[in-house]
């Protein structure tokens, strides 16, 4: 019944490609890989990650910088250092950033270990029958296999999707400078700093936004206005002057720009696709970005092996079809489970939305607040269903008024994406 020249064709050269690409050979099938630019050109984005992942992975020495010093301001701030207001959280849990080259080379070595065909081109058409996939590029060639795992990013090639709506986008405006002084403490990570004291009243009843800072060593910080995640988004003019405000409000000016990021948009909350269709997907394309944080490198280092073993087994079955095999990798990857813990983090995120700024900081504080596992379980989407609840509900319970109220009214999606908690439609 093979007929196909490939057990599986991904789609794209991103982490999402490279993850799924690197982990399907590992398990000896035949792996080749289609994207619009080559593998090994570097990457846009530099990728952030909790300490503990990398190391639970044994993959710390992918990382460029760590930091030890890793806070949140909640306050809101004032002109005195020693107000209260000034008080930094600690997390006491460290931070890295990815050396993104060492990344890439990492999936990239395993791919060339087991001598992945790399092609080049846009995917553009696909026909799927009882035998494989065929999926033609712009140019004209024709690739197949007996998967296609559609790695294309936030906006899919060949990945449908039944649900539609708003999409809550997170923006950012960032920096790599040197400045007149440290705008940041000495070897300090600043995951999110809501103080508001430079913004006018006016602009603080517009949309929050908060600074994540990092101290990159000799005499460098890279500095991000960002805004969490709104529909529509905030635009990237404000974050720019917003930090500008940010900046001047304590007399530190750049002295020299390195680099600047001119507007960086994350979808925060997407569907997760139709998982009936005959093609599968992994990363941004298959909806795993983590709704509360917008992070996905962990996850997919995590996820990759274990979907790429469930795939392996049902390849081996030379009579499964290619609907067959993505039904079997969708179950992986979508398990109930997570089909409902991802409709709490929506839920989450709908609220938070809505949040004022003083709403947004009270929030927050209590979130750090809750045991250090808990968070960090939630905010690498490493809890199981009961504890993310618990989690949740103590949030709930802890929280002063200001922001029980907020959390209790129900408006938009909310009533569905609890309904979906509940009662998920399980799509496979
Ligand atoms: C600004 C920003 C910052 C982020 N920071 C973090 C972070 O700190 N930590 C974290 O964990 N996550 C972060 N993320 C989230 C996530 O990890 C990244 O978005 C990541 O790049 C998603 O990987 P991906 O491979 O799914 O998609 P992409 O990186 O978008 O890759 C898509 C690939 O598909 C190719 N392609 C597209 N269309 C076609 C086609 N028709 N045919 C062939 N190839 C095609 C593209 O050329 C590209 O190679 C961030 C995201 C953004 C946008």
């Amino acid at each position: 019944m093979i007929k196909a020249s490939a057990d599986a064709l991904v789609l794209g050269a991103g982490p999402g490609a490279l993850a799924i690409a690197a982990a399907l050979s590992s398990e000896n099938l035949k792996v080749e890989v289609l994207a619009n630019s080559d593998p090994h050109e570097p990457w846009p984005y530099t990728y952030g990650i909790w300490g503990e992942e990398v190391d639970d992975l044994g993959l710390a020495h992918l990382l460029e910088h760590r930091w030890k010093n890793t806070v949140s301001f909640f306050g809101e701030g004032a002109d005195n250092p020693s107000s209260k207001s000034n008080i930094p959280t600690p997390h006491n849990r460290d931070y890295g950033l990815f050396d993104k080259n060492k990344l890439q080379h990492h999936w990239l070595s395993q791919c060339e270990l087991a001598k992945v065909q790399w092609h080049k081109g846009l995917a553009q058409k696909l026909d799927i029958n009882e035998t494989e996939s065929r999926v033609t590029t712009e140019e004209g060639k024709t690739i197949t296999a007996r998967l296609v795992v559609d790695a294309t990013g936030y906006d899919p090639v060949f990945l449908k999707s039944s649900e539609s709506g708003p999409v809550a986008v997170q923006t950012c405006y960032g920096i790599v400078a040197k400045f007149n002084k440290p705008p940041i403490a000495e070897n300090q990570f600043i995951l999110m700093d809501y103080r508001c004291d430079h913004l006018s009243e006016k602009e603080k009843s517009e949309p929050p936004t908060f600074l994540y800072a990092m101290d990159m060593g000799e005499g460098s910080f890279f500095l991000e206005e960002t805004s969490l995640g709104l529909a529509p988004p905030v635009s990237i003019e404000t974050l720019r002057t917003r930090l500008e405000l940010r900046l001047a409000n304590k007399d530190i000016r750049i002295t020299k720009l390195e680099h600047e990021e001119l507007g960086l948009f994350l979808p925060m909350n997407l569907p997760i696709p139709d998982l009936k269709q005959p093609v599968l997907g992994f990363g941004g394309a298959a909806g795993m970005v983590h709704p509360a944080s917008g992070y996905m490198v962990g996850g997919m280092l995590r996820r990759a092996p274990g979907l790429a073993k469930a795939i392996a087994k049902k390849i081996r079955d030379s009579e499964a079809s290619p609907a067959q095999i993505a039904q079997c990798g969708w179950a992986e990857l979508w398990p109930e489970d997570l089909i409902r813990k991802q409709a709490l983090y929506k839920f989450g995120l709908e609220k938070l939305m809505r949040f004022s700024e003083p709403q947004l900081r009270e929030f927050f504080k209590g979130f750090f607040d809750l045991p250090s596992s808990q968070w960090y379980g939630f905010l690498t989407n490493t809890l199981t269903i009961k504890e993310l609840v618990s989690a949740m509900w103590k949030m709930f319970v802890k929280a002063p008024w200001s922001v029980r109220i907020g959390l209790m009214g129900m408006q938009g999606r909310e009533i569905k994406l609890l309904w979906e908690f509940m009662k998920p439609k399980i799509k496979n």
